[in-house]
């Protein structure tokens, strides 16, 4: 597959090296434009229709060989959730989960990795590596399963060990990478220069093609609102690579004429980690390295932002903005989502109902905007968060009808 790269924000061609792209005119990062015009219907329908294999249904919009025998899993296809009880508890009126913790191994980075894998498959690639903060990792170790590749996971020591253990599970090589999830990156970047290793990186710098697989989350979006663009969609920023994927899927399909506009794009980081947030506050184009971060939300604990210029640019001319939560506040938005609307979201991504909830109390969101907020990834494996078991559980021994009474009472007393 010929690769035509050019940068995402002055869309000048790319030349570079090959296993890390950036432009070198602006610092942005590179992609593979689709030619829209060269069956606008073909491609209206493509969307239209949607995907019922995976996401290949949309496979027209990735740069991948035509007859490349895909690594699927039945990724994507997530719905569209109508979220009437936590709209009503936060006083508005259209709010939607996408809910993309259904995904295989319980995140959107499997509309990565299936892409990933299947360009790795093509190019007769035996062993891939990723550097991440778990979720990224346990997305390509799932795949890599799939397609019976062997597969190096670098995690940082602070990492979620339910993710390290769902890693193993998949037959990961698991390795401790001693600092942050930007050095983990940097592993699989050396590994590959050492052992010919793939790196197998979400994020454009190092695959800009496998992220196109992103941005069907907003043509599913778009097919499950009828083609109306809604007001917000509200995404987490680790890397900067779903927000700016996701508002590219809604350029072509504006460009295609399937919507006849854009939504605005909200950037969610944590307070405790908000590179992509500061700034966006000081007018900056380009981030900066945030030090000594400290978050809960480890999914989106990324001191460095890969995509920084990119996602910078996609927030500002899409009109929207980037804002921080607050750990306190992402528990509660997650706990909301659980006992509300029955979605178990994890910490990063509770985020974007926390922002959602938070803009509108300010009056950024007027109540009658529509707002999807795209619930990234998974929280069966952040079960300790939720849980409230604790002395006062109550017991009841069999038979004894009395301490059957008293537990019942004891819910009732606590009015849930
Ligand atoms: C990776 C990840 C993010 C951050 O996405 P980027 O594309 O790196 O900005 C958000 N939520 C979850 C659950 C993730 O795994
Ligand atoms: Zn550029």
């Amino acid at each position: 597959m010929s690769m035509n790269l050019r940068c995402t924000v002055c869309h000048k061609p790319y030349v570079g090296p090959q296993n890390h792209f950036v432009c070198t005119h602006c610092g942005a990062s590179v992609e593979s434009p689709v030619d829209l015009r060269r069956d606008p219907e073909g491609l209206r329908r493509v969307i239209r229709e949607g995907s019922a294999d995976g996401i290949w249904g949309y496979r027209d919009f990735f740069c991948v060989a035509p007859d490349a025998e895909p690594v699927t899993m039945g990724e994507g296809n997530t719905p569209l959730l109508r979220a009437k009880r936590l709209a009503e508890r936060y006083g508005m009126t259209e709010l939607y989960l996408k809910n993309e913790t259904l995904n295989p191994s319980g995140t959107y980075k499997d509309r990565f990795a299936t892409v990933a894998m299947t360009l790795a498959r093509e190019d007769g690639i035996r062993q891939v590596a990723i550097g991440s903060a778990g979720n990224a990792a346990a997305a390509v170790a799932a795949y890599a399963a799939k397609a019976g590749m062997e597969c190096y996971i670098m995690l940082p020591p602070g990492a979620v060990k339910e993710r390290a253990w769902q890693n193993m599970a998949y037959g990961g090589h698991f390795i401790y990478g001693m600092g942050g999830v930007n050095d983990c990156v940097q592993m699989a970047e050396d590994g590959e220069k050492i052992f010919g290793w793939k790196n197998m990186c979400t994020t454009m710098m190092n695959n800009p093609l496998a992220c196109d697989g992103y941005k069907t989350i907003a043509y599913e979006i778009a097919r499950s609102m009828r083609f109306e663009a809604p007001d917000y969609v509200v995404c987490p920023v680790g890397g900067g690579i779903i927000v700016s994927k996701i508002y590219k899927g809604y350029e072509e399909m504006l460009e295609l004429g399937l919507i006849d506009r854009l939504p605005k794009m909200i950037a969610v980081q944590a307070a405790g980690c908000a590179p992509l947030v500061k700034a966006y506050d000081e007018g900056k184009t380009a981030t900066e390295k945030w030090e000594n971060g400290d978050t809960i939300a480890f999914a989106i604990f990324d001191p460095v932002t890969f995509e920084g210029v990119t996602a910078l640019h996609t927030v500002r001319s899409s009109g929207g903005r980037a804002v921080a939560v607050t750990d306190d506040e992402l528990l509660a938005a997650m706990r909301e989502c659980a006992r509300l609307e029955a979605v178990l979201p994890e910490p990063a991504s509770a985020a974007t109902v926390a922002a959602a909830a938070k803009l509108h109390a300010e009056g950024y969101i007027k109540p009658e905007d529509r707002v999807v907020c795209v619930l990234t990834g998974s929280g069966l494996r952040d079960l300790k968060l939720y849980a409230k078991e604790n002395d006062d559980t109550p017991q009841v021994r069999p038979g004894d009808m009395d301490s059957l009474r008293r537990a019942v009472e004891h819910y009732r007393k606590q009015g849930d």
